[in-house]
């Protein structure tokens, strides 16, 4: 049994609804594209997950995020992709995969051949097991990559009212997660082996800013240290959690989010690898030219950092590589993505953005007492990397331009006492009517993460019983 498509997607994840609606958008014809997910719904913006999902009062729920709310756009149903001729195939995992004779074979025996493929399998959480710590398979433990993984998180939290949490790792997720449980009256204590939250990208300065005001919020902090197993009741749920160094933690539920790995595993010995993912160019193009890689799964060149192959896990690229690889395929003229990495997070009532790259030395500058403050990375003279906390979309803006225009830092005291105005001053310098061109920068187009987590967060704001500027 089989069936033909001209292109197909496989995964249905966030990259899969932006390259669905890129798609319909230049014209695909009907009957011409299939999407094929494990997951039993249409394509969502994952990143709610965290957020608006897990608020003790009206929390996010789907139809209400699905793709492309985030950037703004039309929110794609499924009768979305009924009406525009896309053939949905959900809940059907796809277990084998031949680039040279162009066919996907489900979990289901079905084969689908294609002309064209995308792979946007995007990435699985990785397990304690993996790290030697069995357990995960208690009914208190959680992970948080999908919807289901969302729903039975929410399940224990709401049985945890007023008990204890633990969460390992100090990652974005884990950060989230951390303030989601503190928002439902659950007492947190977060454990990473780092020195600090947020590692990959805070510096010590910067994490002491969050780790203070979760302190506030009732969440402690066990750094340096692991997870190394688990002490279960005669049901099989943890009930503490035991560290390296011996420390016993008593848990009603324990959250683990400790990073992600690409699903790369149906292409592996058929496409080239890079940087654990799937090595792609400039066009998103894949070592074979028929298929193309996009999202979290894509390792492509970063022409701002002189095209340096990147494996990027932020909803930005997802969103931006999969409209690109689309681009590409229906006006096959389009050139090579030139894209300035940006990522968010937001927590309690706290907000921030990063644009750019972490390297070279960080300068930070504002009031860290109110909660106003960012910090800039310099390498080699210039601007590579930009943070904001708490900032306006002028404000972000006016950074993204910093970094993309790689402004030149000659006094860096001063830079520190501009602050913010310094970003002002460069895109001033670089206004059309100045002389130089610059493109708008992303958080214009598509930062503004949606309706729905606009909504989350103004719940958030509501629940705080504080008015503040979501955007
Ligand atoms: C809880 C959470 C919060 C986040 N918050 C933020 C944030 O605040 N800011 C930010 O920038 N980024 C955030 N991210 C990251 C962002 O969501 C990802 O970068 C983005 O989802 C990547 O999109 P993708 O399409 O590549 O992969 P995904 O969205 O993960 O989609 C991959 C899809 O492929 C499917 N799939 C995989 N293998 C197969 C197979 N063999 N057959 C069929 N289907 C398959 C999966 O089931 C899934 O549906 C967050 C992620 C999570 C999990």
């Amino acid at each position: 049994m089989g069936r033909a498509f001209v292109y197909v997607i496989v995964g249905g994840g966030v990259a899969a609804g932006y390259a669905a609606l890129e798609f319909a958008r230049r014209g695909v014809a009907h009957g011409e594209l299939c999407i094929i997910s494990e997951e039993s719904v249409a394509p969502y913006e994952r990143p709610a997950l965290s957020k608006g999902y897990l608020l003790p009062e009206a929390p996010a729920r789907l139809p209400a995020f699905h793709t492309c709310v985030g950037a703004n756009d039309e929110r794609l149903t499924q009768k979305w992709y009924k009406e525009n001729g896309i053939e949905l195939v959900l809940g059907t995992r796809v277990k084998s995969a031949d680039v040279r004779r162009k066919t996907l074979i489900t979990a289901t025996g079905e084969t689908i051949s294609y002309k064209i493929l995308i792979i946007a399998t995007g990435a699985r959480a990785l397990k304690l097991e993996e790290f030697g710590v069995r357990g995960s398979d208690a009914e208190n433990v959680c992970y948080l990559r999908n919807l289901a993984d969302a729903n039975r998180l929410v399940g224990v939290m709401q049985n945890c009212s007023g008990g204890n949490a633990v969460v390992i790792g100090g990652g974005y997720v884990g950060m989230e997660c951390a303030a989601a449980l503190a928002t439902n009256r659950i007492k947190v204590t977060m454990v990473f082996p780092e020195a600090h939250c947020m590692a990959r990208l805070f510096t010590p300065k910067i994490a002491e800013f969050y780790e203070n005001y979760y302190n506030s919020k009732g969440v402690e902090f066990i750094k340096g240290n692991v997870l190394t197993s688990f002490e279960n009741d005669s049901d099989g749920k943890v009930k503490a959690v035991i560290l390296k160094d011996g420390t016993r933690l008593p848990a009603d539920m324990v959250v683990v989010g400790i990073g992600i790995r690409p699903n790369t595993g149906l292409f592996e010995g058929q496409l080239h690898l890079e940087k654990g993912g799937i090595k792609v160019n400039g066009r998103m193009q894949t070592s074979n030219a028929s298929v193309y890689a996009v999202g979290d799964v894509a390792a492509f060149p970063v022409k701002l950092f002189g095209n340096e192959i990147r494996r990027l896990e932020h909803v930005d690229s997802a969103r931006r590589t999969a409209r690109h690889a689309v681009a590409v395929i229906m006006a096959p003229t389009t050139g090579d993505l030139d894209y300035l990495p940006f990522f968010y997070s937001r927590v309690f009532t706290l907000s921030w953005q990063f644009y750019g790259d972490n390297i070279g030395e960080a300068i930070h500058y504002g009031d860290f007492s109110s909660g106003r403050f960012g910090a800039y990375w310099i390498y080699k003279g210039v601007i590579v990397g930009a943070f904001l906390e708490g900032g306006s979309r002028d404000d972000y803006e006016a950074i993204a331009n910093a970094v993309r225009l790689k402004a030149t830092v000659k006094d860096i005291p001063e830079l520190k006492r501009a602050g913010i105005e310094f970003a002002f001053r460069v895109s001033e310098q670089a206004a059309p009517e100045n002389g130089l061109l610059v493109e708008k920068p992303i958080y214009t187009k598509y930062a503004a993460a949606g309706v729905v987590l606009a909504l989350s967060i103004a719940s958030v704001a509501y629940w705080y019983g504080r008015r503040r500027r979501v955007w």
